[in-house]
């Protein structure tokens, strides 16, 4: 949808959307959040870059902030300590150590004694998920884009100059196809005969619960394990949390296992004072990645027109703004 929006009056475009829904898998399942130290060197600077259109999009784009201030707390146990300390050297920009006591004074739920080092990201960032979609919609529709649901594509074939685009609806044609598939993207490039480019659809569970009776949890920091084994952050009143789990899965609309909710209470109750009473709602979403985790957004080698953009990981959200940016460059450059 974001380079929908940005090619929108500049292109013809034609987006095409096998749910009868908008924004129905991995985009509508994140946990919403922009940070600059997360991914590879290519990633944190593709959301480093992004973070001028969050901060002050275009007129019109969104009718709140789209990013709210949350920081991003690290915490290692002590056999993770190189590890936050790698982390710190790889992010000297946006990150600082943080002594343990002044960890437990902001987050005193965390359990004493189990940590040995902390870290954090104060420039991290709650993401209004829904108003920056919404936006990427409203000037696709506003520039002419035509958005098509429950069109399934079932073939890419090139014929000639274009590109022929079989669905349940009829045959689309262009010069230029773009893959957006998420989860499916390896699928339609099979499809198309180019293979799948190694993604790998890799399944990600999250819950939220209710937090600590008469206590305000608005105000907490995203805490995060350095070794990866859980995250969690006060959302809407509630207590978000994630195992952190990458399951590899084939594309589907991807439901939580019972084995992966399990493993998130335990470990919340096992690093916090929390205790997960009240799961209020679960679900999981694929988030797919390349071989070596860098989105993929170019022309095939092999086939001239055909667009990937795909492999944005977990970190497709808050690179949106300036993945799309360097596709709709690259295809109005090809259109000439
Ligand atoms: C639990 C979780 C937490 C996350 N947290 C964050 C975060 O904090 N910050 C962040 O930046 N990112 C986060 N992500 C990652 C982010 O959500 C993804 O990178 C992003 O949503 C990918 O967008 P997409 O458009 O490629 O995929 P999708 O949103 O899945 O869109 C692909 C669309 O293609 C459609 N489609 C597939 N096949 C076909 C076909 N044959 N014909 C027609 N349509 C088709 C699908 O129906 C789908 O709507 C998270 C993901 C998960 C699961």
């Amino acid at each position: 949808m974001s380079l929908a929006g940005r090619l929108a009056g500049r292109a013809h475009v034609v987006l095409l959307e096998r749910e009868a829904l908008l924004a129905m898998h991995t985009t509508g399942r994140s946990a919403a959040v922009f940070t600059e130290a997360y991914g590879n060197a290519t990633v944190r600077a593709l959301t480093s870059e992004a973070r001028p259109f969050f901060v002050n999009p275009p007129s019109g784009f969104a009718d709140h902030p789209l990013l709210t201030p949350r920081t991003t707390l690290f915490v290692a146990r002590p056999e993770h300590e190189g590890t936050l300390k790698e982390w710190l050297t790889e992010n000297p920009r946006v990150s600082r150590a943080v002594p343990l006591h002044e960890a437990y004074d902001r987050m005193p739920i965390l359990r004493r004694n189990l940590f040995a080092a902390a870290a954090e990201e104060p420039g991290a960032a709650d993401i209004d998920v829904h108003g920056l979609f919404e936006g990427f919609r409203r000037m696709a529709v506003h520039g002419g884009v035509d958005i098509v649901t429950s069109a399934e594509v079932l073939g890419v074939v090139r014929a000639g100059e274009r590109w022929s685009v079989e669905t349940d609806k009829g045959a689309y044609t262009g010069r230029v196809v773009v893959n957006a598939a998420g989860a499916w993207a390896g699928r339609v490039g099979i499809v198309a005969g180019l293979g799948d480019r190694g993604l790998m659809p890799l399944r990600r569970t999250a819950i939220t619960f209710e937090g600590p009776e008469g206590g305000d949890a608005s105000k907490w920091m995203f805490v995060n394990d350095i070794s990866e084994e859980f995250y969690f952050k006060p959302e809407a009143g509630l207590v978000l949390a994630s195992p952190t789990d990458e399951t590899p899965s084939e594309p589907c609309d991807a439901q939580p296992e019972e084995i992966d909710v399990a493993t998130i209470a335990w470990r919340i109750e096992e690093v916090t004072t929390m205790k997960v009473n009240r799961i209020r709602r679960k679900w999981a979403g694929l988030r797919t990645f390349t071989p070596d985790r860098t989105p993929i957004f170019e022309f095939d080698a092999s086939a001239p027109g055909f667009f990937w953009l795909a492999g944005q990981g977990g970190y497709g959200i808050q690179t949106s703004p300036s993945i799309s940016l360097h596709a709709a460059a690259r295809i109005l450059h090809y259109l000439g």
